[in-house]
C-alpha cells in the first residue's frame, strides 16, 4: 500500500507533499561534506552510510574530536581509524574519500563473528550500532556496556536511550516485571511505518509536526503482542517507556524484504518533530539520525534537529 501516492494524489495532502510530512528545518551543521568511495566488490555502503552519520552529527564530530586518550588495539583499531578519517572529511582537498582503514580495522574486529568482513555486504545500522560500542570500549573499556556512565563515553552519554518494558493486563490486573534496558538504535519496521501513516491521516486534515513522535509510537507497538503474565487468557500489547533524555535518538527502519517498493512512502514518513508530551521540557533539541539506504545503493543521511521522543 502507498500511502504517499494515495494521499497526495488525492488532493488531501498539505500543499508541496514532496517535501514529506514536516518541513525540514535548517540544517545547523556546517561540518564540511565529502564522499566516501565504494568500488566494485569493495560492498562497503554500509560502512560509509554509518560514518557519514556519525562525521554529520555536531554533537558527536565536536565530542569525538576532544577525546585523545583511548586503548589503543593498533591494526585493527577503530577509534585510530575513526579519527583519521574525520581528519580527512575535515583536512582533505579530495571530494571522495577512502574509508578503507576503517572498513579493515572493522572486520579485524569482528572476524572471530564473521560479521563486517571485506568485500562482504552488511547492515548499516547494525555497522552503526556496533561502531558506537566499539567506542565505548576504545574509552571506557573497564565499564559494562548496560551500567556505563563514564562522562566522557560519547556513545553512552549522547546516544543511549534506557528503557524498561511492562506488559500491564487491562483484563485482570497482572504486570511483568519491568525490565530495563539500554538501546543504541530505535529499530521499527518500515511497513509499519508505512500503514500506521495511512491510519493516521485518515483521521486528519492534514499532516502535522508532531505527527511522526506518535507515528512511531504506534508503528513500535505494532505485533509486538505477548500473553499476560498471570496468563489468563488476555493476550498484551508490551509497553516500552523511554526513562531519559538522550541529545541524540537514532533510528534504525528495517525493510521486510529486498524488494520493498516503500522506499519513497517511507522517505515522506519521516519527520522532524519528536514530542515527549508533557513529561519532558520541550525546550531540548535532539537529532535525529537517519540513514536511508535506497536499493540502488545511493546513501542519503538525513540529519535535523528535533524536539522530543515519546517511544
Ligand atoms: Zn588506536
Ligand atoms: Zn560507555
Ligand atoms: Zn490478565
Amino acid at each position: 500500500m502507498s500511502w504517499k501516492r494515495n494521499y497526495f494524489a488525492s488532493g488531501g495532502g498539505a500543499a508541496g507533499g514532496a517535501q514529506g510530512l514536516v518541513t525540514p528545518r535548517t540544517m545547523t551543521s556546517i561540518a564540511p561534506s565529502k564522499g566516501l568511495s565504494n568500488e566494485p566488490g569493495q560492498n562497503s555502503c554500509f560502512l560509509n552510510s554509518a560514518l557519514q552519520v556519525l562525521w554529520h552529527l555536531d554533537i558527536f564530530r565536536r565530542s569525538f574530536r576532544q577525546l585523545t586518550t583511548h586503548k589503543c588495539m593498533e591494526d585493527s583499531c577503530i577509534f585510530c581509524a575513526l579519527k583519521s578519517i574525520f581528519a580527512q572529511f575535515q583536512f582533505s582537498s579530495e571530494r571522495v574519500l577512502p574509508s578503507d582503514a576503517l572498513r579493515s580495522a572493522l572486520a579485524k574486529t569482528f572476524q572471530d563473528e564473521q560479521r563486517f568482513q571485506l568485500g562482504i555486504m552488511d547492515d548499516a545500522a547494525e555497522c552503526f550500532e556496533n561502531l558506537l560500542m566499539r567506542i565505548h570500549f576504545h574509552i571506557s573499556a573497564e565499564t559494562r556496556e548496560d551500567i556505563c556512565t563514564a562522562k566522557h563515553c560519547i556513545p553512552h552519554q549522547k546516544f543511549a536511550m534506557t528503557l524498561f518494558e511492562q506488559c500491564v493486563c487491562n483484563s485482570c490486573g497482572a504486570t511483568s516485571d519491568p525490565l530495563p534496558f539500554i538501546q543504541m538504535v530505535h529499530y521499527i519496521s518500515t511497513t509499519s511505518l508505512c500503514n500506521q501513516a495511512v491510519k493516521m491521516l485518515e483521521c486528519r486534515e492534514k499532516p502535522t509536526p508532531d505527527m511522526f513522535g506518535e507515528l512511531l509510537r504506534n508503528a513500535s507497538n505494532v505485533g509486538d503482542l505477548r500473553n499476560c503474565p498471570s496468563n489468563c487468557g488476555e493476550v498484551l500489547r508490551i509497553r516500552r517507556v523511554l526513562m531519559n533524555s538522550p541529545e541524540i535518538v537514532s533510528i534504525g527502519l528495517v525493510w521486510d524484504s529486498d524488494h520493498s517498493d516503500l522506499a519513497e512512502d517511507v522517505i515522506h514518513s519521516l519527520g522532524t518533530c519528536l514530542r515527549l508530551g508533557d513529561v519532558r521540557p520541550p525546550h531540548t533539541h535532539l537529532y535525529l539520525a537517519i540513514s536511508v539506504r535506497t536499493f540502488t545503493g545511493v546513501q542519503s543521511p538525513s540529519l535535523e534537529p528535533i524536539q522530543w521522543i515519546n517511544l
